[in-house]
């Protein structure tokens, strides 16, 4: 057993079961054994679009060059990044800024929870000489003209799941059995339906839902930022475009997937991210939105074919590379429709560009 997974025994042999976000938030944060303070990069279990190509970094520091003109080409203005992994995306996206307007009064904001991952991202963006500050919350970032990125961020927050029973709704709980941790039911069915999002709660019987406690909080804490200042929140993660039922948790381990409570703080933990409930509280918190739409729309929309075809014969010798990039990111069945990119905004700015309805 590992010391992780004993430490989760003892607490709930003491205090009962865990609820799948308790033993989420354990399992990805605990300060010493969770999974995010572990990690020294990005890569070694599962890969992200910008450690797949530059192409995708570079087509996103277009896009905030365009967008930081969209917001009244502000003098001084913030990037902030969610979660920001290995810092490649920044690096990419910096790379592209560097010699644009944009760049004199930029400041670069990273939320990250994860310390070896900080260091990790000073490191990537030291050649790009411009002030970096690392914040544990976006809270804390000072306010004011922004364009705020999250890429496979929003995946990590935990989730609740309900099950659908006989008698209602009944929580799904980490408890222990024969000294492994193992899934059960709450004994008692949920007191009403009102958590379930409205057009799934007829569903049929044995179907999960699941919540997010902490997606909320996060559109609320953005949409404080962009009604008080002009910006834009990109928000790129892989889900259906509403809410649909189904298990989604997902524990990734060497790029092979394992059940989730088998290595807790040893293998990523992820679920699909509800944009459906995103856009709802996004919406109800007075930000206009754009999106959900599949990540193949934006990035081709935005000139990722033409970025590779220029790439291409500069380096003729990458051309197939570039290619095998291109398809990961973009192709059907890939990166392309599984992962939707979504926009928040200020409600009086004009529309993001990548977002048109052609
Ligand atoms: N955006 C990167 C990394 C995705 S992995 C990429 O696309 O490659 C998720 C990242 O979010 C990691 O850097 C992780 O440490 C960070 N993270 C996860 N939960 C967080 C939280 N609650 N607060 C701040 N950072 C968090």
């Amino acid at each position: 057993m590992s010391t992780l997974t004993e430490r989760l025994a003892t607490l709930i042999a003491h205090t009962g079961p865990l609820s799948v976000a308790q033993f989420m938030a354990h399992a990805l944060y605990d300060p010493t054994h969770g999974y995010y303070p572990r990690q020294t990069a990005i890569g070694a279990d599962f890969i992200t679009a910008p450690e797949v190509s530059q192409m995708f970094g570079e087509i996103l520091g277009a896009w905030c060059a365009h967008e930081w003109a969209a917001m009244g080409s502000p003098a001084e203005w913030a990037l902030i990044e969610l979660g920001p992994g290995s810092g490649t995306l920044m690096a990419d996206i910096m790379r592209v800024l560097r010699a644009h307007p944009a760049c004199v009064g930029l400041s670069v904001h990273l939320v990250e929870a994860s310390p070896a991952l900080r260091r990790r991202q000073h490191e990537q963006l030291a050649s790009s000489k411009i002030a970096v500050t690392h914040h544990d919350r976006l809270e804390d970032v000072p306010i004011g003209p922004a364009i705020i990125l999250g890429n496979e961020f929003l995946d990590c927050l935990p989730i609740r799941q309900f099950v659908r029973a006989e008698n209602g709704w009944r929580e799904r709980l980490v408890g222990v059995r024969d000294g492994a941790l193992a899934f059960g039911l709450a004994p008692d069915a949920l007191p009403g339906d009102t958590l379930i999002p409205e057009h799934l709660r007829n569903a049929p019987e044995g179907s999960v839902v699941e919540i997010a406690p902490g997606l909320e909080g996060v559109v609320v804490t953005i949409a404080d930022r962009l009604r008080a200042a002009p910006g834009r929140a990109l928000l790129i993660d892989y889900g259906p475009l509403d809410s649909e039922a189904g298990d989604t948790l997902q524990a990734v381990r060497a790029h092979q997937r394992l059940s989730p409570l088998m290595d807790p703080g040893g293998a990523d933990l992820t679920a699909h991210v509800d944009f459906g409930a995103l856009k709802r509280h996004a919406l109800h918190a007075g930000l206009a939105v754009f999106g959900p739409i599949p990540q193949s729309r934006f990035l081709l929309g935005l000139g990722l074919a033409e970025r590779e075809r220029r790439l291409a014969a500069t380096n003729p010798d990458r051309a197939e590379m570039l290619a095998r990039q291109r398809d990961r990111l973009v192709g059907e069945g890939q990166m392309g429709s599984l992962f939707k990119a979504l926009c928040l905004t200020t409600p009086a700015l004009s529309p993001p560009a990548g977002f048109s309805q052609t």
